[in-house]
């Protein structure tokens, strides 16, 4: 199979169109059998329920080309498992686990020519999504919905090296309790518009919010977990109902206990202890970790011991053995990888 002809190594974080994507219809109660289409547009209703209420979630993970020549995607199940939690938290149908991943399968497959290669740096995003589709004027759930999974090429997060960014404490919040920051539901990319385009205009790199209650808890940035790291070498992310499960922070805190042998803990993290800590990341599944180097709170800084030049140590060595993993020179734990061919 011949790649296309793209320059990998200077790709950015842009739509590409691809060849194929998959979609599923829901009417009348139920999915149809879905199937592969090189139609890249989408028409829907001037009415309809996304388009009015914003009832729709998505998913990203990754296709990678492996040391060895395979073609494989990280973890995908639990792609699937958080999307279910996304549509019952927004009254949309469920997709069936097995059939998204038989989606990524195929969409992955037909599109193997934009896989990048190894040694690259750049993958192959994959993007599922669900939409109500039919007309809702009157607040209510749709009727009819598609599920949808396109791909596009991505290139290296990091080009000559990961740079520590800058990011201030928020004064606006990203989710409230009880709320839906823990679903991965557009709405909550659309209300965080203001506070980033706000913050980079302050010349800040990021947000990061606290707590909607009490504004003393560190939560969570508009797309990343925290991973901090104690002075002692303990690696500990902020617990609360309304982040976000990521499931690179979750693969991380298991490769921190299990690879490197750290101290892991999950639990709540008062922005007043922010200050004591070694080391600041992170993680997603666009740069599984971005290192912090900096975090502005009103004027006050909190520099990281790393600095604003190279990561933090133990970030780097989590990131260092997570790509490892994916990219197959360091076995994987039991099920992360999933090959596609
Ligand atoms: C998607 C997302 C993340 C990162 O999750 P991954 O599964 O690691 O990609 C973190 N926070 C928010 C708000 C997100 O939407």
């Amino acid at each position: 199979m011949e790649k296309k002809n793209i320059d990998w190594e200077n790709l950015g974080f842009d739509y590409i169109v691809t060849d194929k994507r998959y979609v599923s219809y829901y009417k009348d109660g139920a999915w149809d059998d879905g199937a592969l289409t090189s139609d890249a547009t989408v028409t829907i209703s001037e009415c309809a329920g996304v388009l009015q209420y914003a009832q729709t979630c998505f998913e990203g993970l990754k296709a990678y080309t492996t040391v060895d020549g395979h073609i494989v995607c990280f973890r995908p199940d639990l792609n699937a498992d958080r999307m279910i939690d996304s549509c019952e938290r927004l009254e949309m149908p469920v997709f069936p686990k097995e059939r998204f991943l038989e989606a990524v399968e195929q969409v992955v497959s037909a599109n193997e020519a934009y896989v990048p290669p190894y040694g690259s740096g750049a993958t192959l995003y994959i993007r599922p999504y669900m939409f109500g589709s039919n007309a809702v004027i009157g607040v209510k759930p749709a009727r009819e919905y598609q599920f949808r999974m396109f791909v596009t090429p991505v290139g290296p997060y990091f080009k000559g090296g990961a740079k520590p960014i800058t990011i201030r404490v928020c004064d606006y919040d990203r989710a409230a309790p009880h709320g839906t920051g823990h679903i991965k539901a557009g709405l909550n990319y659309a209300m965080s518009l203001f506070p980033i385009m706000d913050a980079h205009r302050q010349g800040f790199d990021e947000n990061m919010y606290l707590d909607a209650a009490t504004r003393t808890k560190v939560e969570e940035t508009g797309g990343a977990n925290f991973l901090f790291v104690t002075k002692d070498g303990t690696v500990v992310t902020p617990k609360s109902n309304s982040i976000l499960p990521s499931i690179t922070r979750r693969s991380l805190m298991y490769v921190a206990e299990h690879y490197l042998g750290l101290k892991v803990e999950q639990r709540e993290v008062y922005f007043d202890e922010v200050k004591d800590f070694a080391d600041c990341g992170l993680c997603g599944t666009a740069a599984v970790i971005s290192p912090v180097g900096k975090i502005n709170d009103h004027g006050r800084e909190i520099c990281f011991p790393s600095g604003m030049e190279e990561m933090g140590p133990v970030t780097a060595k989590l990131r260092e053995t997570l790509t490892g993993i994916q990219m197959g020179t360091i076995e994987a734990p039991e099920g992360w990888i999933k090959v596609i061919k």
